[in-house]
């Protein structure tokens, strides 16, 4: 089945220059890149974004790192898109992440990790419709 996801290089990855690796790997992995914006997130919108994680402990650092600097956002389209973009960066904790994937290569602590994808159908629709509008994913 043909789905879409929604992918974020969060702050660390683009303050360190893996924006052009990242996306290489992307498209090399089958995905289709389907609309792209680099913006920087808001205190605002990284709680709205990551709302789930809200009573966390981990929850304001993690807003903290989210809004720190640039990030890109992309609606990203394949075969499987939301568990192959979930294999493809591995394990939330890059210590524990399978050699080559995109968190065991880039990422630096289990915060600062690089990439997000959207964990199911239902929340890639929720993260597609925060990020983007519909004349973007036509
Ligand atoms: P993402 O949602 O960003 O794709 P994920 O689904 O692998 O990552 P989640 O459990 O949804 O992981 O956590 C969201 C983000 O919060 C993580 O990617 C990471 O940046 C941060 N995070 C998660 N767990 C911790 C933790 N124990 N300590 C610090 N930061 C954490
Ligand atoms: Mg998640």
């Amino acid at each position: 089945m043909i789905e879409r996801t929604l992918s974020i290089i969060k702050p660390d990855a683009v303050a360190e220059g893996h924006t052009g690796d990242i996306l290489a790997d992307l498209e090399k992995a089958g995905f289709k890149i389907l609309a792209l914006r680099m913006t920087r997130l808001s205190q605002a919108q990284a709680e709205g974004f990551y709302a789930v994680h809200r009573e966390r402990p981990f929850f304001p650092s993690l807003v903290k790192f989210m809004t720190e600097g640039p990030i890109v956002v992309m609606a990203l389209e394949c075969e499987n898109a939301i568990a192959r973009l979930r294999e493809l960066m591995g394990a939330t904790n890059p210590a524990n992440a399978v050699e080559g994937c995109i968190r065991k290569r880039f990422a630096t602590s289990i915060e600062r990790n690089c990439i997000h994808g959207s964990d199911s159908p239902e929340t890639a629709a929720v993260e597609l419709r925060y990020c983007f509008s519909t004349l973007d994913l036509l």
